[in-house]
């Protein structure tokens, strides 16, 4: 049973969870809760469901000096969600460099900021991360508000590998820029973490089948929404299905990383050219030898191809 001990002082307010094993403590420090100037709040918001915004993140943008949004039109309707009434302004990919520096300097003069980003957590996968350095460069305090990350939701969502992950995000680039990444990917073990927009959604799916094979997918859309939805398939399967469906909503995708099962596989000692060559002596085909090759290893066939240009 848990034993709640609240104690109660003006510096201090703090509630101890006791177990039997473990006791986990939560402070509610009003002297850390404080709004103070020189400081950027990096506050996580929603990425979908309005009721995830924490009672901190809600203080923080009530009480700082000015709002840094990567997209002010969604952050103006949020704060009138919230009731909250502040100064916005833009930061965003095309403003970021001289953006930054304005923001720099009103929190150097002693301004207090809030970085929001369109939605979840600030710094992944969005402009964030370039003030955050331009802070740090300039001993300006950062500290955050921590609340949803798409990439998290979805990982302790998709049924895969928790324990050790690659955090991707969009695979940016051209087609062959997006092919090479996947394919320098295609012998991590760790399970992988990507962000897709539905209209790219088919094309990277397909890129994701030749160039990691046959693997467990989690296709994690709408999370946190009425229309939430984990999709645990394997990528030929998410192929197929969105050849016959359409793609609709936000995706995170969660793919297993490459087969851990090598310790006993016969294979496991060999280059992947000797790993080829050993079905050719077999009387395979090249072609052949490499589709057996790539499928012992969990990898698509293009990522065997390329070891052997390579090397
Ligand atoms: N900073 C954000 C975070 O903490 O996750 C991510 C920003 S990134 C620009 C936006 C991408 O996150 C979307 O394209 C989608 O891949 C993913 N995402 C955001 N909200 C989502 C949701 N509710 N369901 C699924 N994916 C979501």
């Amino acid at each position: 049973m848990k034993m709640v001990n609240l104690m109660n002082d003006t510096e201090n307010l703090s509630l101890q969870l006791e177990e039997p094993e473990k006791e986990t403590e939560y402070t509610f420090s009003e002297e850390k809760n404080k709004i103070v100037g020189k400081t950027l709040y990096l506050v996580a918001t929603p990425i979908g469901n309005l009721s995830d915004i924490s009672q901190r993140a809600v203080k923080v943008l009530s009480e700082v000096d000015f709002i840094a949004a990567e997209d002010t039109r969604n952050t103006l309707r949020l704060l009138s969600c919230l009731g909250i009434s502040k100064s916005v302004i833009s930061y965003y990919e095309y403003n970021k460099a001289q953006k930054g520096e304005y923001i720099l300097r009103r929190l150097k003069e002693g301004e207090s900021c809030a970085l929001v980003t369109d939605a979840g957590t600030p710094a992944i996968s969005d402009p964030g991360e370039d003030i955050v350095r331009l802070c740090a460069e300039n001993d300006i305090n950062v500290t955050a508000v921590p609340g949803c990350c798409a990439a998290i939701t979805a990982l302790s969502l998709s049924a895969l590998s928790t324990s050790r992950f690659l955090f991707e995000g969009f695979l940016k680039g051209t087609k062959s820029e997006k092919k090479k990444r996947l394919e320098d990917l295609s012998l991590e073990r760790s399970t992988i973490i990507l962000y897709e927009a539905p209209h790219r959604l088919k094309d990277t799916l397909e890129l994701i089948y030749e160039c990691l094979g046959e693997r467990k997918i989690a296709l994690c859309r709408e999370l946190t929404k009425l229309n939430e939805q984990v999709i645990r398939t394997t990528v030929s399967g998410a192929v197929k299905l969105y050849n016959e469906s359409e793609p609709r909503g936000e995706y995170v995708l969660v793919i297993d990383g490459a087969a851990e099962n090598i310790k006993d596989a016969f294979w496991k000692d060999m280059s992947i050219r000797e790993h080829v060559d050993y079905y050719v002596r077999l009387g395979y085909e090249k072609m052949a030898a490499i589709k057996l090759a790539a499928k012992d290893r969990g990898v698509g066939k293009s990522s065997i191809y390329k070891e052997l240009i390579d090397k």
